[in-house]
């Protein structure tokens, strides 16, 4: 957690002797907490000092990076227990389990069909975001040999899953410079796993269900030995235990600065769960509170696709409204006779409309007006979506040089500004349309003409 200034102040030497180049300490401490200077540029700090600022510097939860190069995702580093207190950074991965023991066939169909997922929405492209390699067979050969299939299909990040050192080692190999995570070091392999972390340069998760000090203890004995990029599981399942842990890990780590703990954390919401549907609703729940990286038992559209969606909107920065930029834009093949819309740059509006436009069968024009992100009804409220801006966006993205009828259809929420909007565009017919864009369709079936 970031330091104060006066905090600050307090670990330097008050000696106002000018060596950093400001006339006092407190100057100094000021400008060090705005992050405007380092600290080390006062020379005369002492060591206790250093680390005491250092250590007030490190994210409470850990960043861990698991890939590389491109195909990478960084978890952690998150600095508030709940969204509308600032926002959360990194969103939990979702990986799909890949069982070393499946048929080759299943295997390479499973891994072929996660890898094609993708969908979009409000203008992101959302997917899952790799593979857990899973010793299950307890054969190291079997689980190097899926290793090696598996990197060959796809260059996304890798959980690999074993407990058994020698099994781990021999996977490794097969994902050279893949930087995959280690899943896991116990109590009874830590040493082994903590040297294999080391030596491919690995994240490491850690992974002890007997309890947080346990945990705790583990995680030291891990860092101490020289590995920091640790990932936690303490292994509480099923609904109620796994609230209460995730809970109490993320408040340890925040309000705590409880750094033994301070790690992301690893879930599998499938382990325990009675059912797939099951699985996805404790997932959604990880996905609130408070995983880092999720690994699915099962892949299904109908499934990843909810928990991608509610990923993305619990890890939008709430202050900042996902907007498109402002113009006009062809949906289909619109022509000269083509109907034109009006709506904001709030992207699930853009998109809503967009997308029901380009069902309707009639390609059309688009007018995107700049609404700092706002849909309708919000920004009609702020006075950001009224007659005058309208008209000075049909002005400035030229409308009238793309069509031929001067005709331009309002939102039915806002046909109240229909009179003003006719008064600051005189040679246009404005007409209004549906109130959802749902039924934007079968309003331009039954009434449009142009
Ligand atoms: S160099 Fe250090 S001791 Fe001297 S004024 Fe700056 S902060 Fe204070």
């Amino acid at each position: 957690m970031a330091l104060t200034g006066i905090e600050i102040y307090k670990l330097l030497p008050k000696t106002n002797c000018k060596k950093c180049g400001f006339p006092t300490c407190l100057a100094f401490a000021m400008k060090v907490a705005q992050k405007g200077i380092e600290i080390t540029a006062c020379p005369d700090l002492t060591e206790e000092a250093r680390g005491a600022l250092e250590a007030a510097a490190r994210p409470p939860i850990r960043l861990v990076t698991v890939g590389s190069d491109e195909h990478k995702f960084e978890v952690g580093n998150e600095v508030v227990l709940f969204r509308h207190e600032k926002t959360f950074y990194h969103p939990p991965a979702l990986m799909v389990r890949v069982k070393d023991n499946l048929a080759a066939e299943e295997r390479d169909k499973l891994v072929s069909e996660v890898s094609r997922y993708s969908v979009e929405r409000v203008g992101i492209v959302m997917s899952a975001d790799g593979f857990a390699i899973d010793n299950d067979s307890r054969d190291a050969g079997k689980f190097a040999a899926c290793v090696e299939s598996v990197t060959s299909q796809v260059k996304s990040p890798l959980v690999l899953m074993a407990t058994d050192p020698a099994a781990m080692e021999a996977a490794l190999a097969k994902a050279a410079g893949r930087r995959p995570l280690i899943y896991a070091a116990t109590r009874d392999n830590l040493d082994r796993m903590v040297e294999l972390a080391k030596t491919y340069n690995c994240p490491l998760a850690v992974s002890e269900p007997a309890g947080l000090s346990e945990l705790a203890e583990l995680t030291e004995r891990a860092a101490q030995a020289g590995v920091e990029d640790l990932v936690i599981d303490p292994g509480a399942t099923g609904f109620s235990a796994s609230l209460q842990v995730l809970t109490q890990l993320r408040r340890l780590a925040i309000k705590k600065m409880f750094q033994p703990l301070g790690y992301p954390i690893i879930t599998f919401p499938g382990d325990g769960a009675t059912s797939v549907e099951e699985e996805a609703m404790l997932a959604g729940q990880h996905i609130a509170k408070y995983a880092g990286i999720i690994v699915l038992n099962h892949f299904s559209p109908a499934t990843l696709y909810p928990l991608l969606t509610l990923r993305l909107n619990i890890y939008t920065d709430p202050q900042k409204p996902i907007r498109v930029q402002p113009g006009i834009y062809q949906i289909g093949e619109p022509k000269d006779s083509s109907p034109l819309c009006v709506t904001t740059n709030f992207s699930l509006t853009y998109f809503s409309i967009a997308g029901e436009l380009e069902s309707s069968g009639f390609p059309s024009w688009l007018l995107v007006c700049d609404t700092e992100g706002l849909s309708v009804l919000t920004a009609w409220a702020a006075g950001k979506f009224d007659a005058d801006r309208i008209a000075k966006s049909v002005k400035e993205y030229k409308a009238n040089e793309k069509i031929n009828h001067n005709s331009l259809i309002l939102p039915g929420k806002v046909a109240v500004l229909r009179g003003e909007l006719e008064e600051e565009l005189p040679d246009w017919k404005i007409r209004v349309g549906p109130l959802e864009a749902m039924d934007v369709g079968s309003y331009l079936k039954t009434q449009w003409k142009p």
